[in-house]
């Protein structure tokens, strides 16, 4: 028997769409307007539906940080 590998888990979770809990999701509110926020799960990011800031999300993670935002267009 060989020694296994151990499990890629950053490698798996490329392989999987991201994946936002609902509820995380209902709690959530824009930093910048308190707006709530909507997942783009093609774009991995949250968008506001309020000013239109769109977040990143790192490992699953919301980054809800204005800085790390992007603007709309
Ligand atoms: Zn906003």
């Amino acid at each position: 028997m060989q020694g296994g590998l151990p499990l890629r888990p950053l490698l798996l979770a490329r392989l999987r769409p991201m994946k936002i809990d609902a509820a995380l999701l209902d709690i959530l509110a824009c930093p910048a307007c308190i707006s709530p926020l909507r997942a783009d799960e093609a774009a991995e990011e949250l968008v506001c539906t309020g000013c239109g800031l769109a977040y990143p999300v790192r490992d699953d993670i919301p980054v809800l940080l204005a800085d790390e935002a992007r603007k709309p267009a």
